[in-house]
């Protein structure tokens, strides 16, 4: 990792603020997520006051989705970036939801359905997204929403979207980052650190899933050091901007 070279050659990595075996972290992170999946959605809605809706809005309207495209929504969780592309689409194209955990990406298969959406409009593919199971050249667009942080590998990752683009398509991230406002920072991390895992707690009856969530954000790249890793790993005109003072970034880049 070209931000974490000392780490990687001790085999070692971060869970959150915990430093642990490379091999480990991949279990861990299957683990939160099997933890919070059937209340996933109501502790997006609750700790981030429904905010994560419009954030989610906006990469809806960025994305280069359109009727007729091939989508793949990486780390697809619960589908929230698939339903609101599918609908972007008119329902015409495909849409391949990914996640290396069966039980947020079953969750995304019951809303799917819910939504009429078919196999064939919307397929559920469990896979890794540092070793994807697609052709080269496969989609219009790749996504993300809130995933590549729990990545053991994030270049790993970029290069397995890379390789699925078809040439013109757009890869397109959607993560937190860091307040670039004067005293948000503050206020943001007091919340973070004293509200998120209690609400977690009360909710999901899983405080340490979510203190692994506020950690987990610490320890991902700034908007600024995160658009340089997507360019290093080769798309072209990369690009971001800050949601609620830089809370979320919105990064995108194609492969010309
Ligand atoms: N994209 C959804 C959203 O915005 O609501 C879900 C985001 S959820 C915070 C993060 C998801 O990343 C989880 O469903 C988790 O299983 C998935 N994930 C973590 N590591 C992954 C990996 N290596 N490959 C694919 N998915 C992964």
């Amino acid at each position: 990792m070209l931000f974490d070279t000392l780490a990687h050659m001790n085999s070692q990595t971060h869970f959150g603020y915990e430093s642990v075996d490379v091999s480990e972290k991949a279990d861990k992170v299957m683990g939160v997520f099997s933890s919070v999946a059937n209340k996933y959605d109501i502790m997006n809605d609750a700790m981030s006051a429904g905010m994560h809706r419009l954030w989610k809005r906006r990469m809806f309207s960025v994305a280069a989705v359109k009727p007729g495209s091939t989508v793949l929504d990486v780390a697809a969780g619960s589908g929230d970036i698939s339903i609101g592309f599918m609908k972007k689409m008119k329902r015409e194209g495909r849409v391949i939801l990914t996640d290396l955990n069966g039980s947020m990406l079953a969750e995304g298969a019951r809303r799917v359905l819910d939504e009429g959406l078919l196999p064939g409009k919307a397929d559920c593919i469990q896979s890794d997204g540092t070793k994807l199971a697609f052709a080269d050249n496969s989609f219009d667009v790749v996504s993300i929403a809130f995933g590549l942080r729990n990545f053991v590998d994030i270049e790993a990752g970029l290069a397995e979207f890379y390789r699925v683009l078809k040439p013109g398509g757009q890869f397109i991230c959607l993560e937190f980052s860091r307040p670039v406002l004067p005293l948000l920072d503050v206020a943001y991390d007091a919340y973070s650190f004293n509200v998120i895992p209690a609400m977690g707690e009360w909710i999901t009856g899983d405080r340490d899933s979510y203190q692994y969530l506020v950690e987990s954000i610490r320890r991902f790249p700034d908007q600024k050091r995160f658009a340089k890793l997507i360019d290093w790993a080769g798309f072209e005109l990369v690009k971001h901007e800050n949601m609620t003072g830089g809370i979320v970034a919105l990064h995108r880049g194609y492969k010309c």
